[in-house]
């Protein structure tokens, strides 16, 4: 953050620079043609702003972001259409085209914007620029125009993938200026009452639009017609106690409800994809920990040798793996948006489960028997890495070696199942060594299962997730690991800086590295915009169910996922004090895409599956009829699903130094691990993906960030389709 305390933010094109140099190339190349057909060059070139305006806008709010200058330059042979023009190409050509948009690279600067930033900044102001515009060519023209912007003042809503006007897209500038006095000034009145909004001052200069119509956008605080006048005024009106902005009051201190509505403002734009405030405590968080909001330093620091984004079990161990055995440790920050594990790895079933059998049939079909395979063994060897490191680092995180049953309630899923098992034993590609069947007849009595159809079972383990998270933090933390709570990241910089820097920002500053590792998990696309719809935020939900003292309880000794058919599945563990979590509960809302399906609100209950878990015990498990088992609490929680069943691992395509780790599909515990052994080999010493040891599947790829098309949905669309049908009958 600015130690100066008090800051304008510019619009560029159209506030700093004019448009004349596009009317004048307009002019020059089409002039005489145009006025042939009655059209002036100039309120083509306006019209052809204006639409470009809305067309950006239309794209952004669709989810479908695009570089204004590509909008821009797609609309032109529209805009002749649209004037009045029969045969646009053949009026004009792409040599025109060309010519025109070679021009935008050139506008010229507003007369008195030079000496604007000048007066502001003698009295104190920090200048920024904020455009809607891409970096290189809006930087290029205060710097063709010899007006000082330094890079780290300058953010385009390139970053975002959010366009101006939308109400998210000046928030992270504000929230990382809190607290300070914090204006906003531009020659559209669009853009400013927008910005005032949400929390900055409105300076307004009149020398584009000359009418500012008030009566649609109300007053600015500042309103001039030049820009020397407009920065006099903006120091004149600024200090006053009464009217000093603050983000906080406008962002923080909404009523909680108020201000994730902000946030979220669902689904409608890319960035409210980060965590929401105040999530529905969990089981395993529900008692707090002192290194909950821990901050190992006032300030943030400036530069760091990599920075960690999320605090779940991806990011910490990662960092652990970095700092493990490490002589030259490299100086790490991990930065959280919320408490410590607060995400996914703080509210998840702690069931280690490997998936030994189920889902090879289908990772067959879609990557092949040899893959499939690798894909299995990988995730049996999970269990024992997770055991080694509980023993390795003496973590008390109530770690057991056990057996996962997988019991089929439905027949004839139960026989599909035994027959693809079957398949598998016969084609003998995968180990399965480990895995046994029994089939009806025993089903019931070896699962305790009531109406087993079958069952399987594994080595598995389950454990205390939150707690191992800790246990392994407070070690970092003594090999010089910085952690940063309450801390989200807005953005990291679309380019690295001259010396091959990212800049990591939050509203707590910025940090300046040549390494970022997102463990973000379903809240990657919020800053990671290339993965929305690769890596999809799911809500789920999970209870914990204890008997009273002195009923009788069965104790289990297995953990279970129950299969009611293929779709729907809960997963349940025995606890040691002889509580039981469970969770699951599709039945009740999967239909319902929008309660579950690109949603990150775990700060409610999905109230449709609450009572779900009422009496789960005597109705699934045999002997514990009387056991009085009841709820003692629900709470959701966000997953990653990834578009193509596979996680995201390794080096971000075109972003040299940050690398991802994310889109577990809610089933991280027998990956996450080993995945951030090797990312945090691929970070250290720059091991590549081949080298790591991971499936390839794994593996970041720009085809499949690009790839239009997600298996995951397809495989969801007959469910939430039979919906709608059901709904029109
Ligand atoms: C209800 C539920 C039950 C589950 N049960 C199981 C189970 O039994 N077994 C199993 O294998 N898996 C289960 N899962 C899935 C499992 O929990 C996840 O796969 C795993 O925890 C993912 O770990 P992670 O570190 O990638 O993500 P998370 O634990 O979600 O961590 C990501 C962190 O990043 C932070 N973050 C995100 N964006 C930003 C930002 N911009 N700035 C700063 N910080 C940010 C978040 O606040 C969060 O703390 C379950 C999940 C849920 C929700």
């Amino acid at each position: 953050m600015s130690s100066q305390g008090k800051h304008v933010v510019f619009d560029v094109v159209g506030t700093c620079v004019s448009y004349d140099a596009i009317f004048d190339a307009l002019d020059t190349r089409l002039g005489e043609r145009l006025r042939a057909e009655c059209i002036k060059p100039k309120l083509l070139g306006y019209t052809w702003f204006e639409a470009a305006e809305r067309e950006y806008t239309y794209l952004s709010i669709s989810n479908r972001y695009m570089r204004f200058y590509d909008v821009f330059a797609s609309l032109f042979y529209r805009m002749l259409w649209m004037a009045g023009i029969e045969e646009p190409r053949k009026f004009a050509t792409d040599d025109d085209l060309a010519y025109i948009l070679e021009k935008f690279m050139d506008l010229k600067a507003r007369p008195g914007v030079a000496e604007c930033f000048q007066t502001l900044r003698d009295a104190g102001f920090t200048c920024w620029a904020f455009t809607a515009g891409d970096v290189k060519r809006v930087r290029g023209y205060f710097t063709k125009n010899g007006i000082d912007m330094p890079e780290e003042n300058f953010l385009s809503c390139d970053s975002l993938k959010i366009g101006k006007p939308a109400p998210e897209s000046y928030q992270p500038l504000l929230r990382q200026l809190d607290g300070d006095e914090v204006w906003f000034a531009a020659a559209h009145m669009w853009d400013v009452s927008a910005a005032k909004s949400v929390g900055f001052k409105g300076a307004y200069c009149t020398v584009w639009e000359k009418e500012p119509c008030t009566d649609l956008f109300g007053d600015m605080d500042v309103m001039e017609d030049t820009f020397p006048e407009m920065a006099k005024q903006i120091i004149a009106a600024s200090g006053n106690g009464k009217d000093k902005i603050s983000s906080k009051f406008k962002l923080y201190c909404l009523p909680n409800n108020l201000y994730n509505a902000v946030r979220n403002m669902t689904s409608s734009s890319q960035c409210n994809r980060g965590p929401v405030s105040d999530p529905v405590a969990s089981f395993w968080n529900a008692t707090p920990r002192k290194l909950d909001e821990y901050r190992s330093s006032q300030q943030l620091p400036s530069n760091a040798d990599v920075v960690i984004v999320g605090s779940g079990l991806a990011g910490i161990s990662t960092a652990y793996h970095i700092l493990q055995n490490n002589p030259e440790a490299p100086f790490i920050v991990l930065l959280e948006s919320r408490k410590v594990c607060s995400g996914a790895t703080g509210r998840n079933g702690g069931h280690v489960k490997p998936d030994t059998y189920f889902n090879v049939p289908k990772y067959t079909k879609l990557y092949g028997p040899k893959a499939a395979a690798e894909l299995a063994a990988f995730e049996s060897s999970h269990v024992f890495a997770m055991k080694d490191l509980v023993e390795r680092e003496s973590l008390d995180c109530d770690f057991h070696l056990t057996r996962a049953v997988d019991v089929y309630l439905d027949p004839e899923h139960a026989r599909q199942t035994e027959e693809a098992y079957q398949e598998l034993v016969k084609a003998g590609v995968v180990n399965l060594h480990d895995v046994a069947f029994t089939t009806k007849r025993d089903a019931e009595r070896i699962s305790g299962v009531k109406g087993a159809q079958c069952c399987f079972s594994f080595t598995a383990a389950h454990l205390w997730p939150s707690k191992m998270v800790h246990g392994l933090l407070e070690k970092l933390l003594q090999k010089g690991l910085q952690l940063h709570t309450n801390t989200p990241v807005a953005s990291v910089s679309t380019t690295p800086d001259s010396q091959g820097l990212w800049t990591v920002n939050t509203p707590r500053g910025s940090i300046k590295t040549p390494k970022v590792v997102y463990a973000t998990n379903g809240y990657t696309a919020g800053i990671l915009p290339e993965y929305t719809n690769v890596i999809v935020p799911v809500r789920g939900i999970a209870s914990h169910i204890e008997s009273p003292k002195g009923k009788s309880a069965p104790h289990l000794v297995n953990t279970y996922g129950i299969r009611f058919d293929s779709r729907n599945n809960d997963y349940l563990i025995p606890r040691a004090d002889g509580s039981i979590v469970v969770g699951g509960a599709r039945q009740r809302f999967w239909h319902n895409r929008d309660r579950w399906f690109g949603n990150i609100r775990d700060d409610e209950l999905v109230d449709e599956a609450t009572s779900y878990f009422d009496g789960y015990m005597q109705r699934h498990f045999r002997g514990w009829e009387d056991s009085g088992a009841e709820v003692k609490q629900v709470w959701t929680g966000i997953m990653g699903y990834s578009s193509d069943f596979m996680p995201h691992i390794g080096g971000i395509p075109e972003k040299p130094g940050q690398f991802i780790i994310a889109g577990f599909s809610g089933h991280g515990m027998p990956e996450i691990l080993l995945c951030s052994k090797a990312v945090a080999a691929m970070v250290r010493d720059g091991v590549p993906f081949e080298n790591s040891g991971l499936p390839s599947m794994f593996k970041t790829t720009a085809q499949r960030i690009a790839s239009e098309s997600s298996p995951l949905e397809e495989s969801l669309r007959p469910l939430w389709e039979t919906k709608i049908k059901a709904k029109l009958s």
